[in-house]
Formats: structure tokens, C-alpha cells, sequence
């Protein structure tokens, strides 16, 4: 398949003449490939949705999200469909991949209720004096996402920003450019004008000009902390809108008290679902005083776990190398590996990205599977003597996605989320 920019309405290839590769990490066969884009066809993006954005402004709240009544009918009609690309080019499972369809509708569902509440206020701030505010659209706006949610990270901020007035133009991740195309499709479909939505692909070049170009009025980012700082840092120096979210490394505290099987369950799930390709991944397991018999069931949970059948690939012959290497050096550095996904390949894809559920035991606070964000199945288990010292663990560790749990003490529970410093 050819991927291609998404301009005024039209699919064009990028002007580089570089062509790039798109190879499913299902299999390592090649799915797509697309031509990497130039500084003029941003340009010729830029224009196109500056005009466009200026009539799309005039038209009411209410009118504007019509487009996405229709839009989610669509998405419902080939949610089958679009789950199967997912599958394809993330190499999540379909029932995953699937998931993310739905959550697409779920989004669409609030941008279609927008009118009922993305309205201003008027306050009386003092005896005679009303202050008004009133919603505008910013104007053209961008969003750079990253390769492991390929519609679902997408949709978070399409639809909201295209309802409340603005032009949007899509950076995709390279390694999964596919997903979008259908957007644009669909979204046409659904009656968006032309220049409403666009699509650029490409790398770093495109993104440092998206986060330079004046006309770009407000961007987001999503993806590795490393570049959602430099897309910060870049926007802010331009005097620009932005709003970036970086990685994670998501700490369990497992208490002894905890249900055993629905911790077990629950712990293996979320180390390897998406194969531990997701921002909200539980990635360390900060075990409290004698927790060995839970321990043992997450082992046997994590044994039940199938690459290929209900768990899916990783996203590189690079990626699955970067994890299988995380754990080699703990174990060089005395950790026990009680589970061990490396080498595994798959009947008839012998030539996907497959990483097995990898547990990894005793680990330290300073090894760089307790420390760094691996991305992939598997999960560190620090051992602590008391919830206190699980507590300075987490707060110590730089990221600041999620923190959970797993006890059925209601006072242990609350004591550790006044205390855990993750945002959820
Ligand atoms: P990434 O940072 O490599 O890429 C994200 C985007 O940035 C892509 O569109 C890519 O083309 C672009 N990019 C890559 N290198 C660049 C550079 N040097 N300069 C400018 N742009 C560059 O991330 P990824 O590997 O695609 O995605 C995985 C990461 O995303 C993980 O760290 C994960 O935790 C994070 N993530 C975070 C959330 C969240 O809500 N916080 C959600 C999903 C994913």
C-alpha cells in the first residue's frame, strides 16, 4: 500500500523522494511505504488549512460536530476492518487493536457532546462589573504522535480540536503511518471541508518545522520523554501553545495481604498487554515484606501467556534487540529472571518481533530495569521491607504516569495514594 500526505482533500506522496519502508512486526513483511515530505508540501498544508480553517470558524459548535455523528457511524461500520490495519502495523492483537477502535468512538462521543458544554462564562467580579468569557478557535493546529496507540493517540485531540473551530494537521508516528490514511478517508466521508484535516509524514525534520512554523498556532505531542522535552522546549521558545506528553515507568506496590489470584491476574495483564507498549504499563513491582506466595501465581499467570496468540509482537527487530538486552544486563548484574520472553518466535511469523512475559526478580533500585522505561513485557520486582520505603521508590523515580496498590486493606490503600507521587 502507498501512503501518502493528506492535502486540501487530496492524497499526494511527500516531495523528498526518499522512500521509506513500513514492515508489520506480525511477520516482518513489508505492508507499506511512503515518501517522506519537504518543507514545501508543509507549506502547501499550512495554506490550504489557514484558508479553510477560516471559513470552518464561522460555521456553529453544533454544526461543526455533525461531521462526527456521521464520522462515528463510519468508524462503527469498519471497526473490523480498521482493527485488522492496527493489527498489521503495531502488532498488537485484534482484540487490542480493536479496543482502540472503540475508544475512538468513546472520543467521539464527547467531541459530539462539546456543544453542551464548551460554552463560556459570565462571573460578576464586583457590584456593577460582569467579566465574559467566551470560547475561539486558536486557528491552524498540529498534533505529533507516536507508534503505539496508531488511532487511538490520534483521536484524543482530532476531533476535539477540529469541533471547537481549528484546522488540524497530523504528524503519525513512521513506524505507522497506515491507520491515518483511513482517518482522512473517513473523515471525508463524513463531510469535513477540505484543509480541515491533514496529514504530513515524515521524522525529526518535520516535527522541528511543525514546532517552528508561525502559522502553527498550538501543538501536541505525544510520545518519549526525551523528544516530548524537545518539542516542549522548541514550541515554547516560538511562543507557542503546547501541550507534550512524555514516557513512563508505571510502580505497583504489592502488599502481602493482597488478593492473590485477582493480583496475579491483574499484574500480568497490565505488564503485557499491548506487549508492554503502553504508557499506563506496569513495569515495577515493589514487593512489601513476604510476598512470595503472590509472586509465585504472577509466575505461573505470566506462563499462560502465548506470543502470537494472546500476546502480540513489539514494535522492531530494534525494539525486541533494546529489551532483550535490558534483561541480559540484569541478569549479568544478579538478578533472577523467574520468566524469560527472550528468543521466542512464532510458528509461521518467524520473522515478527516477539518478546515472551519476562519477569525479572530482585532486582535494585539502581539497575536500569528498575530505573528506565523498557517498553516492552516485562516486569522488574523490587523486594521491600515496608510500604514506606516502596513509597520512596516511587516518588524517587523521575516519571509520572500511574502508581497502583493491589491490598484489601482500605488504610493501606489509602495511605498509599496520599503518598504516591504518579498523576493517576
Ligand atoms: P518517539 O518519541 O520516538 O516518537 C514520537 C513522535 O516523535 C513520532 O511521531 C516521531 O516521528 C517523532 N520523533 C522521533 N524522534 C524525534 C526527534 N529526534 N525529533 C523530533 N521528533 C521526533 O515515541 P514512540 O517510540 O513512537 O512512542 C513510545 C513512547 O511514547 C513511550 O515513551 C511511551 O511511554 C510514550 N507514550 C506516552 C503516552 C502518554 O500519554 N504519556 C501515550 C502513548 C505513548
Amino acid at each position: 500500500m502507498r501512503v501518502d500526505n493528506f492535502i486540501n482533500g487530496k492524497f499526494i506522496p511527500g516531495s523528498s523522494g526518499n522512500t521509506e519502508k513500513v514492515i508489520s512486526p506480525v511477520d516482518g513483511k513489508l505492508i507499506a511505504a511512503y515518501t517522506t515530505s519537504r518543507k514545501e508540501d508543509l507549506e502547501a498544508i499550512i495554506t490550504t488549512a489557514t484558508e479553510a480553517q477560516k471559513q470552518w470558524q464561522n460555521i456553529t459548535l453544533k454544526e461543526r460536530v455533525q461531521v462526527f455523528y456521521r464520522y462515528k457511524a463510519i468508524l462503527e461500520k469498519n471497526i473490523n476492518f480498521l482493527s485488522d490495519i492496527i493489527v498489521q502495523e503495531n502488532g498488537k492483537i485484534f482484540s487490542e487493536a480493536k479496543a482502540e477502535i472503540e475508544k475512538d468512538i468513546e472520543l467521539c462521543e464527547f467531541a459530539c457532546a462539546l456543544p453542551q458544554f464548551a460554552h463560556g462564562e459570565t462571573e460578576e467580579v464586583s457590584v456593577g462589573v460582569q467579566c465574559t468569557s467566551e470560547r475561539y478557535p486558536i486557528g491552524v493546529v498540529a498534533s505529533i504522535v507516536p507508534f503505539n496507540f496508531p488511532s487511538m493517540v490520534p483521536h484524543w485531540t482530532i476531533m476535539n480540536a477540529i469541533a471547537l473551530g481549528n484546522a488540524f494537521i497530523l504528524k503519525p508516528s513512521e513506524k505507522v503511518p497506515v491507520s491515518s490514511q483511513y482517518i482522512a478517508k473517513y473523515l471525508q466521508e463524513a463531510g469535513l471541508p477540505d484543509g480541515i484535516f491533514s496529514i504530513i509524514n515524515g521524522g525529526s525534520d518535520i516535527v522541528e518545522m511543525i514546532c517552528d512554523h508561525p502559522k502553527i498556532k498550538a501543538v501536541t505531542f505525544v510520545g518519549s520523554t526525551k523528544i516530548a522535552a524537545l518539542v516542549y522546549k522548541r514550541c515554547t521558545s516560538n511562543l507557542k501553545q503546547v501541550l507534550a506528553l512524555g514516557g513512563a515507568k508505571n510502580h505497583i506496590i504489592l502488599s502481602p495481604d493482597a488478593h492473590q489470584e485477582m493480583a496475579a491476574t491483574n499484574i500480568v495483564a497490565s505488564m503485557s498487554g499491548c506487549a508492554g507498549q503502553r504508557c499506563m504499563a506496569a513495569a515495577t513491582l515493589l514487593a512489601v515484606g513476604d510476598c512470595d506466595h503472590i509472586i509465585e501465581k504472577i509466575v505461573n499467570e505470566s506462563k499462560k501467556i502465548q506470543c502470537g496468540n494472546n500476546l502480540g509482537s513489539v514494535i522492531s527487530k530494534e525494539a525486541k534487540e533494546r529489551i532483550e538486552n535490558y534483561i541480559t544486563e540484569a541478569e549479568r548484574q544478579g538478578a533472577k529472571i523467574l520468566s524469560d520472553g527472550r528468543n521466542t518466535t512464532v510458528v509461521g511469523k518467524e520473522q515478527g518481533f516477539y518478546v515472551g512475559p519476562t519477569i525479572i526478580d530482585h532486582a535494585t533500585p539502581e539497575m536500569a530495569v528498575a530505573t528506565e522505561e523498557i517498553f516492552g513485557p516485562v516486569l522488574t520486582i523490587i523486594r521491600c521491607k515496608t510500604i514506606d520505603e516502596a513509597l520512596a521508590i516511587e516518588n524517587n523515580n523521575p516519571y509520572g504516569n500511574a502508581c497502583s496498590i493491589f491490598t484489601q486493606s482500605g488504610s493501606i490503600a489509602s495511605y498509599v495514594s496520599k503518598r504516591a507521587s504518579a498523576g493517576m
